[in-house]
């Protein structure tokens, strides 16, 4: 496959763009594979790129029922943090966000990782008293952040009204290497590496059964007929649950729509990314000059892949405090994605009831700033059949035995 380029664009500009190949195949399945991952979103991806680049595993299929990226990892709004917690929360999403930094050199693809700061705000004494504690905790888990004043929050980002009635800020848990990347850039770039690598990524082809036997995975039922494989990864987020049931197990995870809103384009206003946690809402600025807001997940169970009203009301008026400027402007367009939730809020990277068949989901409504580092960490998990130091912590059983990883209060805004 073709590097891409400076030369590889005046090339092309040159010859009227006509040379530019496909970016991966889309070929029919194979009859068997050494791996098969189910979901080609961005942790379905980056498994099979840590699996082919870290561990030589490169006859590998990802099957997604849709098209690559069309689930949540095309519908978030790409904040990327590692300011959690817990010591292994904080392990693997600095693990992810740092794989981030050099992510558009790895792929050979800009996936426009933009380290432009995200800032917690403290709106109340309790979340001054909780961003304290998880500033110190990340000061010893080598991640850098830093509790900031009121006057420091309104230098950085002028358009914050600091003194609201309700709430005003008090501080913020600032992370000055936190940003956004381009979500869909992310999915495609992990796609291509694949392709590249000789893997088959196969879209249009929905997992409706796991076939095993002698209580191992022997392969999946597809709507392009049966696929044998030797190991199975499931990386579906929402239909989690679906597919656990199909591998004849159950799984803690819940799952819910989590939608998100851009308002109409404005000049550059805002250069960092903002969460307000107390009120429930999240701010930041495209690269196309939208205001691309997100608040809460919906307060009952459901598959519905679309926005609604009261939440464009709930989330605007939630942030109209702090943000004055965002009375005046239209909004242009609303979605929702499934996100898959865990009671402790942290994800599950695990080994299943069904020998050689590996979990990876939880990511619930935070797992787009995790892609690298749960790939990393999922792959390491299905090539070794046993976790590695970043996903130890996080298997399945851990529900059972009472030994959660609450990230609750860091999950971002309180879900
Ligand atoms: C509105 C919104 C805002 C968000 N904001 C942020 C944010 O700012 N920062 C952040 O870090 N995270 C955020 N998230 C969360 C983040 O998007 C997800 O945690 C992450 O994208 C999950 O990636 P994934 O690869 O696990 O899942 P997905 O991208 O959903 O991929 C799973 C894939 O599996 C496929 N699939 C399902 N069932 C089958 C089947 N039976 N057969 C074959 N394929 C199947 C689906 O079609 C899908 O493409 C947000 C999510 C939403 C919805």
């Amino acid at each position: 496959m073709k590097r891409y380029s400076v030369f590889a664009i005046a090339r092309e500009a040159l010859r009227h763009h006509t040379g530019w190949e496909r970016a991966w195949k889309s070929p029919e399945p194979k009859k068997e594979y050494d791996a098969i991952i189910v979901g080609a979103g961005g942790h379905g991806l980056a498994t099979a790129y840590y699996l082919g680049k870290n561990h030589g595993i490169r006859n590998v299929a990802i099957i997604e029922k849709g098209w690559l990226g069309g689930g949540n990892t095309g519908r978030n709004t790409t904040i990327i943090r590692s300011n959690y917690l817990q010591d292994s929360s904080a392990a693997i999403y600095e693990k992810s966000r740092s794989l981030y930094e050099t992510l558009s050199q790895d792929l050979n693809y800009n996936v426009m990782f933009s380290p432009r700061g995200v800032m917690m705000l403290a709106q109340t004494h309790h979340e001054v008293r909780g961003y304290l504690r998880t500033a110190h905790a990340n000061a010893l888990q080598g991640v850098q952040t830093e509790f900031i004043t009121p006057q420091r929050v309104k230098e950085l980002c002028p358009i914050l009204n600091i003194d609201g009635p309700r709430y005003p800020v008090l501080g913020a848990l600032w992370q000055a290497r936190g940003g956004t990347g381009r979500h869909d850039a992310v999915a495609w770039g992990y796609a291509r590496a694949c392709s590249e690598m000789g893997m088959d990524v196969i879209q249009q082809c929905e997992v409706k059964g796991v076939r095993s036997e002698n209580g191992k995975v022997t392969g999946v039922e597809t709507s392009k007929g049966f696929i044998g494989c030797r190991k199975l990864g499931v990386v579906v987020a929402g239909h989690s649950g679906q597919l656990a049931e199909m591998a004849g197990f159950r799984l803690p995870v819940e799952a819910v729509a989590l939608q998100a809103l851009v308002s109409e384009p404005i000049k550059p206003c805002m250069d960092i990314v903002v969460m307000a946690n107390t009120v429930h809402g999240y701010m930041s600025q495209s690269d196309k000059g939208e205001m691309v807001i997100g608040g809460g997940t919906d307060g009952f169970n459901n598959y519905t892949q679309r926005g609604s009203f009261h939440h464009i009301e709930e989330t605007l008026r939630a942030l109209i405090e702090t943000f004055p400027i965002i009375s005046r402007l239209k909004m242009l367009r609303q979605w929702g994605g499934i996100v898959d939730m865990t009671g402790d809020r942290s994800p599950i990277i695990s080994k299943t009831p069904l020998g050689n068949c590996f979990i990876n989901c939880g990511w619930g409504t935070g797992g787009f700033k995790a892609i690298p580092g749960s790939g990393w960490a999922m792959a390491e998990l299905m090539a070794k059949g046993e976790p590695g130091p970043l996903a130890a912590e996080f298997d399945m059983w851990r529900f059972k035995e009472g030994r959660f990883i609450d990230e609750s209060v860091a999950a971002g805004v309180a879900h």
